[in-house]
């Protein structure tokens, strides 16, 4: 049996995936990727896709960036781990806390590290509810999300998740949650609706929902400045201004997952300076050490921190932390990570081949298969759907999707596809030429299924 057979015979016995339908992996068999090369990777069959997703929204510098490689080596052969548990700490996790703070918006001045976007959202609940108890407010606890959000997968993070897939057999949401109608003008938006007034009825969606639960009982509200995962869904204009408002209104703390967002993705170091709002704590992951190295980190303001240092003051210990909390390879990854966004001015180069790639998908909006388009900074989502007039789909469960994502395979192209979305999230580094390499591959892919 071929080393690449006996591999695929391991996955299949031996290997649960996450994300993945089990049964249909049985049939269908991993695809092994062995190598990256920038924008590409290449699997074991020595086939090369460009990677139009940066694996998963989050390889910025694509990947084989060198100079990773040797901050990682380097700082493992300094010092392996070490943690930040009473007292101790080292040089990386301080530099990188500091880069943040200095980096973050406003007040935003206090970092916490956990090792992935799902820890980190769990933790920021906590640090939620840790802050009303200490504020004497024991009952402000219950948090809004919106529907097809996407937070992540723990117990308490997929309970914010938005998705009924990550709800449904696993007994969540498992802590006070209320989902709200995502921003999602092509699918909700009422007919003769503007986008403007749909942005009011969300807003007064939001009221109600504060006036029925009663605001002294609402602690946060989480979103992602772009819904990625549920489906590529930028924000219409004035929607997060009106949001940040009642949220201040009704002194609830307003949570932006910068998880994808962060980093340059918009054209802008961080999606709220996109769409010009003010979080009161900010969560980033991904592109952060462009996934080189698993690491969270939790941003939040001077007011926040300070009611936490008092209270952990008062009653000891703020117990809340993981062993490799801010591990020092991760930071010391993270720190290079951030130097090269800056020194190669990445987030000004993402607004350029982001406008190619949104002319490049705006493009394929006249296929016949193609419902809507939507675009921001360099990412993108194309919804296909079955009838471009009544926007009817093709299947609820992303067949027309499913099959894109696969054959896109036999054009070079890795996609994603969010049942019948399919998104597009390339690495920060991406050339002008291999925008319009992943375009033509993917317009052939289309006409492939038409
Ligand atoms: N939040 C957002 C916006 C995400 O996109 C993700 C992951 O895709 C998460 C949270 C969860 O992060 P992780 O997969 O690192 O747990």
């Amino acid at each position: 049996m071929s080393l690449s057979n006996s591999l695929v015979q391991q996955d299949l016995s031996s290997h649960i995936h996450p994300f993945t339908n089990l049964a249909r992996h049985k049939e269908v068999g991993p695809t092994v990727i062995e190598k990256g090369d920038g924008v590409y990777v290449i699997d074991n069959n020595g086939r090369s896709y460009i990677e139009a997703m940066s694996g998963l929204w989050s390889v910025a510098l694509g990947f084989s960036e060198d100079r990773l490689v040797k901050a990682a080596t380097q700082q493992m052969e300094t010092l392996p781990y070490y943690h930040s548990f009473t007292h101790k700490t080292h040089a990386p996790a301080i530099k990188l806390a500091a880069k943040l703070a200095e980096l973050a918006p406003g007040d935003l001045n206090h970092v916490h590290f956990t090792n992935s976007g799902s820890e980190a959202n769990d933790t920021v609940i906590k640090l939620v509810w840790y802050m009303n108890n200490a504020l004497g407010r024991p009952q402000k606890k219950k948090f809004l999300a919106r529907q097809q959000g996407y937070h992540g997968s723990t117990i308490a993070s997929a309970s914010l998740t938005g998705l009924p897939r990550s709800h449904r057999d696993f007994d969540l949401p498992a802590i006070p949650v209320r989902h709200l109608t995502a921003p999602y003008f092509y699918r909700f938006g009422l007919s003769g609706e503007t986008e403007a007034e749909f942005v009011e009825r969300l807003a007064q969606e939001l009221e109600t929902v504060i006036d029925e639960e009663g605001p002294e009982t609402i602690a946060a509200f989480i979103g992602e400045p772009v819904i990625a995962a549920g489906g590529v869904i930028p924000a219409p204009e004035g929607y997060w201004q009106r949001v940040e408002a009642i949220c201040r209104q009704h002194d609830i703390v307003l949570i932006a997952d910068e998880i994808i967002t962060a980093f340059g993705r918009l054209g802008t170091m961080f999606g709220c300076q996109y769409y010009g709002f003010q979080p009161d704590i900010m969560v980033l992951s991904k592109q952060l050490t462009s996934s080189y190295q698993p690491l969270a980190a939790i941003v939040i303001s001077d007011a926040i921190s300070e009611v936490l240092t008092e209270n952990s003051g008062r009653i000891g210990s703020f117990a809340h932390g993981f062993t490799t909390t801010g591990h020092p390879v991760a930071t010391a990854v993270a720190l290079e990570n951030l130097n090269i966004i800056e020194e190669r001015q990445l987030v000004d180069h993402a607004k350029v081949v982001g406008a190619r790639l949104q002319a490049g998908l705006n493009g394929l909006a006249s296929h016949p298969l193609v419902g809507d388009v939507r675009t921001v900074g360099l990412m993108g989502g194309v919804e296909l759907v079955a009838d471009k007039e009544t926007r009817r789909m093709f299947d609820p469960r992303g067949a027309l999707g499913g099959y894109i994502f696969r054959q896109a395979h036999e054009h070079g192209l890795i996609v994603r596809n969010i049942y019948d979305t399919i998104a597009f999230c390339p690495p920060l580094i991406i050339s002008e030429k291999h925008v319009s390499t992943v375009i033509d591959a993917f317009a052939g892919t289309l006409d492939d299924a038409a």
